[in-house]
């Protein structure tokens, strides 16, 4: 979770710096460092994507073949959640911007870190969600289910098999 939070921080500054123009000013001193720079980003991503999809599986408890990112982050403040959605529907606009040409004076490095970092940004924000989420409601992990004992989705008020209304978070049948 800390390293999430970390390269969430990280390919927000360095987007941010991409954005403006000021990438330059902020790499350049670091010489061949911003290459790795640049490498431990990417290589974060996949440090915290993997436990983030083994959480998002065992958040899933509507039997859904795929985990729903509202189910990931469903024990988020409310603002958060929209935060994530936003990140989500900038990280689709920049991906379209950054393809569509290069900014004057730009040697490509530029536009490789704003579409790089902007995905980063995607990634690290999810994945630091759902662990924020299973910190906040633990009670997520647990598989729930109604009074006849068919699994419910945590944000399920009735069964969609039997329709009986389901128990709340923590209380068992
Ligand atoms: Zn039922």
């Amino acid at each position: 979770m800390l390293v999430a939070g970390l390269g969430l921080a990280a390919s927000m500054v360095l987007h941010l710096a991409a954005l403006f123009g000021l990438a330059p000013l902020l790499l350049s001193p670091l010489g061949s460092d911003a290459q790795a720079l640049h490498m431990a980003l990417i290589m974060g991503i996949f440090v915290v994507w993997l436990p983030a999809v083994l959480l998002g599986h065992r958040l899933n408890t509507t039997g859904n073949t795929r985990p729903s990112i509202q189910q990931m982050l469903a024990g988020c403040p409310t603002w958060m959640q929209y935060g994530f959605f936003a990140i989500f529907g900038y990280a689709v606009l920049n991906f379209f911007i950054s393809l569509s040409g290069r900014s004057p004076g730009d040697d490509g490095l530029v536009q490789e870190l704003r579409l790089v970092t902007g995905h980063a940004m995607l990634f690290y924000g999810i994945a630091f969600g759902s662990f924020y989420s299973v910190l906040n409601r633990p009670g997520l992990l647990a598989p729930r289910y109604c009074p006849a004992g068919h699994k419910v989705g945590h944000e399920d008020h009735f069964c969609a098999v039997c329709g009986l209304p389901a128990p709340r978070d923590g209380q068992q049948p």
